[in-house]
């Protein structure tokens, strides 16, 4: 590896005024306490492709923290995060960015899919343990000499000729987790696996080394799966590779269907902002074709209590709305509005491509565009105007009112005043 290519313009041209001032200072800092800085992985992956800059990653040959709190003298930080063990640090940014501080550092791993053992090195080291060559270049940024590409392992070859190549024969083993995270930096830049790559990520799948990682870690690719723009891309690589029902159990992989309900139909796209949980929307596509089986994936990994909640209402609510929708017989707008209104908003564009006969569908949409916002114009308060006492009552008078108003057996308030005073006020 030399210092052929020099990326000073690049820094410049990509990186907001207030980054590249903080990089000054980090290299200025870092000079005065004899330490080398640099900016480490994918930012400088993406500087090199042109792509948007996220979060700032610095990396010194010296002790982080101490460089951190000469640092913290000079720059408006707002809050500063030592980790004593990792020898890291990071400091967030009056604009809310996070910049991470690290010790260059070796890993040690003790068996295959440990975490591993810290200690203190040279960069070139702490590039070494990274997952692709493309993720490990480092950008000097030590005053004299900003810019300056550090890339012992030609990440910068492998990134034109679009490759991921792991850095040594053990990678997969080390960390399985790299499997996924090469198949997700496939989809996401459309590049090739190397050969022996390529091979010694086979090995690792058939090894079943995805299976003695923790699923806290694979649950963690999984969310980044679906943050990227071309999910389906991605599974179609799990798929291809083998572990697609490693990742997610019992699933029923049919790519026409995936392919539909990944690509959104720009009709449905309003209501993907309802959506509280988005990678959860997208496990429900997954499995939407074999619901019950979404079970699995429940008991596989630790979700929260909010997504597991998400998960079984949504499998409940598209049943119940499977056998009522298609239903032959009429069926009145207050059973839709009953059987749908549990159904969390994850679970609509799987329930929508599960229904196949046009009236199902018409129903649904009128449930999603018109039902669920009926509410009776009488409130708790006009309640008590009329005489009655607060208490359970209520709720069950004014969702009976909301249930007639959806049949359209009422229309204007003074119907909903009168069929109270008639029914409960007698
Ligand atoms: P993204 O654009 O998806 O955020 P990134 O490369 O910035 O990509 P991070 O997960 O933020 O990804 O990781 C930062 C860097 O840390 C990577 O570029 C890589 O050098 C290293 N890294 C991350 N995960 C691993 C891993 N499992 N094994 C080895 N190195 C890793």
């Amino acid at each position: 590896g030399g210092f052929a290519l020099n990326l000073k313009k690049l820094l410049e041209e990509n990186i907001p005024p207030e980054g590249l001032e903080l990089i000054n200072t980090v290299g200025k800092t870092a000079s005065l306490l004899g330490m080398r800085a640099f900016l480490v992985g994918g930012i400088v992956r993406d500087l090199l492709l042109g792509q948007k800059q996220k979060d700032l990653d610095f990396v010194v040959e010296g002790d982080a923290l101490l460089l951190v709190k000469e640092l913290g003298k000079n720059l408006p930080t707002l809050k500063l995060i030592s980790h004593e063990r990792f020898k890291t640090a990071s400091i967030i940014l009056k604009n809310g960015q996070k910049v991470d501080f690290a010790t260059s550092r070796v890993e040690f791993y003790q068996y295959p899919a440990a975490l591993p053992e810290v200690e203190a090195s040279t960069i070139k080291e702490d590039l070494y343990r990274r997952d692709f060559t493309i993720n490990s270049m480092a950008l000097e940024i030590t005053f004299g000499h900003i810019g300056e590409l550090y890339d012992p392992f030609g990440g910068f070859a492998d990134l034109q000729e679009g490759i991921i190549r792991v850095l040594h024969n053990l990678s997969f083993i080390e960390d399985p987790t790299r499997i996924l995270r090469a198949l997700r930096f496939l989809g996401r830049f459309n590049f090739k696996l190397e050969d022996n790559t390529e091979s010694l990520l086979l090995d690792a799948v058939s090894s079943g080394l995805l299976e003695l990682t923790s699923p806290g870690r694979i649950l963690q690719e999984i969310k980044l799966f679906f943050a990227e723009k071309d999910i389906f891309k991605i599974l179609k690589l799990l798929n291809h590779y083998g572990v697609y029902t490693e990742v997610f159990p019992k699933a029923h992989y049919e790519e026409e269907f995936l392919s539909r309900y990944f690509t959104f139909s720009f009709e449905f796209s309003r209501y993907l902002k309802e959506i509280k949980i988005p990678w959860l929307f997208g496990v429900i596509g997954i499995y939407a074709k074999n619901l019950t089986e979404i079970s699995k994936f429940r008991k596989k990994y630790p979700l929260t209590r909010e997504e597991e909640e998400t998960l079984i209402k949504v499998t409940k609510g598209i049943g119940e709305a499977l056998k009522l929708l298609p239903s032959p017989r009429d069926i009145k707008g207050h059973e839709i509005y009953e059987t749908l209104k549990n159904l969390p908003p994850e679970g609509f564009w799987a329930l929508y491509l599960l229904l196949d006969r046009y009236r199902a569908k018409v129903r649904f949409r009128q449930y999603l565009e018109e039902l669920r916002f009926i509410k009776p114009k009488i409130t708790g308060e006009d309640l008590k105007a009329l005489g009655l006492k607060p208490g359970p009552l209520f709720r069950e008078i004014l969702n009976k009112i909301k249930a007639l108003k959806i049949d359209g057996v009422l229309k204007e308030q003074k119907d909903e005043i009168l069929y109270v005073r008639q029914n409960y006020l007698s």
